[in-house]
């Protein structure tokens, strides 16, 4: 008997629906170094629009966008303060050292929030021995094994302190989306309080490819060329743009389904003997439970999971990440709250 797994890895599996497909056929193409091709135009400027910035570009991946917004903002040698936990420290394959060539001063978050004292005693305006602070980083949702949203007044708090000491502020907005129809407010007032951010269509949006920069006019223009430099200049980019704008039209407002579906598994797997999760740490899509039965751990609970026809992600000795999009449905999470519950009975 065939099984249908269910992919709870990241929401990186998805893929694209036939409507994205189609969209590509129709999509008018060009040379997009040339800035000639229409779809792509279209997808930056609403793309600006929607973030209430000037401007907007595509790029290849999050990780590129990322690193252009640093080689942006920051001079060889400058340090970044961030989260210990964020993205472009832990799996960027140092690519701030090896590309953007800045150091990274790596802080504390606790449950989206980041410590403003603990931010602002990092803050250098450099000396003859020490980095000058060249840009704050944050990441929102924060942590990709937790889908944490940053409350907005501590984005605002940090957002003053930048401010206070001239430093931009950028955002690896990832999964920003999920923030905002979690907190019921367009993106655009979330990023009010920082200077430029990313996000990635590749996520929850679906996308088969593809990552947006929004900023200044001036910002953007810099990362045209950095972006160059990384061989991230693209032709008939538009076949990647046409899913994107689907994306923005149809994939949006339905990714409060995807945190409504895993607050739901985590309220029920709470109460599941032999896991533990605080439902309350579940802010959006993203699940990280821990295996607490005597003589298991992660590795073996995968593969009891696997056995069922689900896949989770190793992220710990005792924890696994399971992250919800768009695939997944309420008959799944039944599924998976059938095999928890089988664990549970298991010795
Ligand atoms: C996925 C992700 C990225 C990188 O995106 P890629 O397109 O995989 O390079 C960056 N930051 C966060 C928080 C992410 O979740």
């Amino acid at each position: 008997m065939s099984q249908q797994i269910i992919d709870l890895r990241s929401d990186t599996i998805t893929l694209p629906k036939r409507e994205m497909l189609e969209a590509i056929l129709e999509a008018p193409l060009g040379d997009d170094i040339l800035g000639e091709d229409p779809t792509v135009n279209e997808l930056e400027r609403r793309t600006a629009e929607m973030f209430g910035m000037e401007a907007a570009l595509l790029l290849t991946s999050g990780t590129m966008a990322n690193q252009v917004a640093i080689m942006n903002y920051c001079n060889r040698g400058e340090e970044v303060i961030m989260s210990k936990y964020s993205h472009i420290f832990t799996l960027e394959g140092g690519a701030t050292s090896a590309v953007a060539q800045v150091q990274i001063k790596p802080m504390n978050v606790t449950n989206g929030v980041y410590d403003i004292d603990e931010m602002a005693s990092y803050i250098n305006e450099g000396d003859i021995q020490r980095p000058k602070t060249g840009l704050i980083c944050l990441e929102n949702t924060h942590n990709l094994n937790r889908g944490e949203i940053i409350p907005l007044e501590n984005m605002k708090a940090i957002k003053e302190l930048a401010d206070k000491h001239n430093i931009p502020v950028f955002l690896d907005g990832a999964r920003v989306f999920n923030a905002a129809v979690e907190l019921g407010v367009s993106v655009k007032e979330i990023c009010q309080h920082v200077d430029a951010v990313q996000f990635c269509l590749t996520k929850g949006l679906g996308c088969p490819i593809g990552s947006m920069l929004v900023g200044s006019k001036e910002f953007i223009e810099k990362a045209v060329i950095n972006r160059q430099r990384l061989g991230g200049g693209m032709r008939q980019a538009g076949i990647i743009a046409a899913p994107a704008l689907y994306a923005l039209d149809h994939m949006v407002d339905r990714l409060k389904e995807d945190n409504d579906r895993a607050k739901k598994l985590a309220k029920k797997l709470s109460s599941v003997d032999g896991i533990s999760i605080d439902p309350a740490h579940v802010h959006t899509n993203v699940l990280a439970p821990k295996v607490v039965k005597e003589g298991w751990n992660a590795a073996r609970f995968i593969e009891f999971l696997a056995d069922e026809g689900i896949k989770v992600k190793h992220i710990g000795e005792n924890e696994v990440r399971m992250i919800i999009h768009f695939q997944v449905t309420d008959e799944h999470i039944d599924k998976v709250i059938k095999a928890y519950e089988k664990f549970a009975d298991l010795r």
